[in-house]
């Protein structure tokens, strides 16, 4: 592995070096071979206890410059001015083939200076779920982190009972946070605050070092890459769970998998986190908290937007409140695909919204009820199945007649627009109860198989799998998850 660092040449106050702490017994879980060839990676991977050397912090290969990150956060809205990479070392940065960068970044590997009081570890349990969730994320087309390795350490953690150890390797664009800003701000260190505006610009957004003023240029495109990002969740019926400021990625990536989820039955409403007793992070509150989390972030530019602040709020505000404007469009624009309408029209929302309200009312299956909708695009298909979930209500016969309706404006024919929306509603979606199930078959007996099973099937989400029919229906009642924990 080349290893070419940039972050660990920003001054030393924004960040830590350290090393992993190595583990008694690593052993290989799960390697991503996809993804080392696209990062252009090129390791022996037949030689798992090496891999798993590696992987494990155990061995640190030349090149590799471990450090952790300093940031801070508003954790539920009270902000925190230290927290920084407490379980996390940045290994260093690797060159793609196409000269893209890229952080390798070890979770789990052991205390640093910013742990607090936490032993610096993760439990095999949130390291499968993180592994599962971003694979099957990209897959669905999601911006995110991905997984490239997973081992066990060989070693226990203690959680609420003893748990094996294990430790993710994560590929991210960059880990620079809205709380690494906060950082900076909160210490009143506006220099650090360009410096760091700077580094993401030449990393992330080069473009923008022509513009007028990229500081500003710099903000609206990561105000952009959070709406369409956040669309992108609702369109997949993903909850975060914990969209705290440190855990919003300035490159649009989603990051940070706690105790995140899948809607089964479509809820704006639903919660899962056992930590987010108020449902601040709700499924339907997401677009609301990332612009406020943007505006955290917005706070930490004004002094780099205009030396006039009245200027540079008005500046900021303008940005900010361009974000719902942003979302509502990329929201808009990927739903549009997912009910079929190729072009658009103006009643295309309202028909939009009409069944995720009637999905809400009749607590089906998002996912599930809009791979059907799929197959009755046309007066001669079979509603029964359909229909069925409603009740086979008149309200749902009159929803289904508008949409077809409204179809008929499309120039191509139902044949087309079926492939086309079987191409953006997926079959399989990492379904909390099968999380739940691969983590106890993992935990509990040291078994694997279910784990890639379920992974083979998540990585092509829209195409079905003869032997894996199982992994498509919702929980059954015993089956259900109301609650997932983020097992720091
Ligand atoms: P998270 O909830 O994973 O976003 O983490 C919030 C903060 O707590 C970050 O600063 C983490 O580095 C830190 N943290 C979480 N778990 C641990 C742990 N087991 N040991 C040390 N720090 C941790
Ligand atoms: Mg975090």
């Amino acid at each position: 592995m080349q290893f070419d660092n940039t972050y660990s040449n920003l001054p030393e106050h924004f960040f830590e070096r350290t090393r992993p702490v190595p583990v008694t017994k690593p052993t290989l879980i799960c390697c991503n071979n996809d993804l080392f060839e696209t990062l252009n990676l090129k390791l022996n991977l037949n030689d798992s206890e090496k891999v798993a050397e590696i992987f494990s912090g155990n061995i640190v290969l030349d090149g590799s410059d471990p450090i952790a990150l300093a940031y801070a956060g508003h954790q539920f809205g009270h902000f925190v001015p230290q927290l920084g990479d407490g379980r996390a070392v940045l290994l260093g940065e690797v060159l793609d083939s196409n000269k893209l960068r890229w952080d390798v970044q070890l979770k789990g590997s052991g205390p640093t200076p910013f742990s607090r009081n936490g032993d610096g570890r993760a439990a095999l349990g949130p390291v499968i779920r993180e592994y599962i969730l971003s694979e099957s994320m990209n897959a669905l087309g999601v911006s995110t982190t991905r997984s490239l390795v997973a081992v066990l350490t060989g070693e226990s953690v203690i959680r609420e009972t003893s748990e094996p150890g294990a430790i993710l390797t994560r590929i991210a664009s960059c880990h620079v946070r809205v709380g690494t800003f906060q950082y900076y701000l909160a210490k009143n260190d506006i220099n650090s605050i360009k410096l760091l505006a700077d580094y993401a610009i030449n990393r992330l957004y080069p473009d923008l070092r022509k513009t007028k003023n990229p500081y500003l240029e710099l903000l609206k495109q990561i105000c952009h890459r959070q709406a369409c990002l956040i669309a992108s969740w609702m369109n997949v019926g993903f909850i975060h769970g914990v969209m705290n400021t440190d855990n919003m990625a300035i490159s649009g990536e989603t990051i940070d998998y706690g105790p995140c989820a899948f809607l089964d039955n479509y809820n704006s409403d639903a919660v899962f986190s056992s930590i987010d007793s108020a449902g601040r992070y709700s499924f339907g509150n997401q677009a609301k908290i990332a612009q406020w989390n943007l505006a955290r972030l917005a706070e930490c530019f004004l002094p780099l937007l205009d030396p006039d602040e009245k200027k540079a709020i008005a500046l900021a505000m303008d940005v900010i409140e361009a974000f719902y404007k942003i979302y509502n469009d990329s929201y808009l624009g990927v739903m549009r695909q997912k009910f079929g309408f190729l072009s658009n029209n103006l009643k295309d929302k309202s028909i939009i919204d009409e069944f995720l309200d009637l999905m809400q009312r009749y607590g089906v299956d998002y996912t599930l009820t809009m791979r059907k909708l799929c197959g009755v695009v046309t007066e001669l298909s079979d509603i029964t199945e359909i229909s069925t979930m409603f009740s086979k209500s008149i309200e749902f016969d009159d929803w289904i007649r508008r949409w077809r309706n409204r179809l008929r404006l499309e120039t191509v024919n139902s044949n087309e627009i079926t492939q086309a929306m079987m191409n953006v509603n997926p079959i399989f979606i990492p379904r909390n109860h099968l999380i739940e199930k691969v983590i106890q078959s993992a935990v509990n007996d040291h078994e694997f198989q279910l784990f890639h099973d379920l992974l083979s099937v998540l990585v092509n989400p829209y195409k079905d799998n003869e032997n894996f029919q199982s992994f498509k229906s919702p929980p059954k009642a015993n089956e259900i998850v109301n609650q997932t924990y983020c097992g720091t």
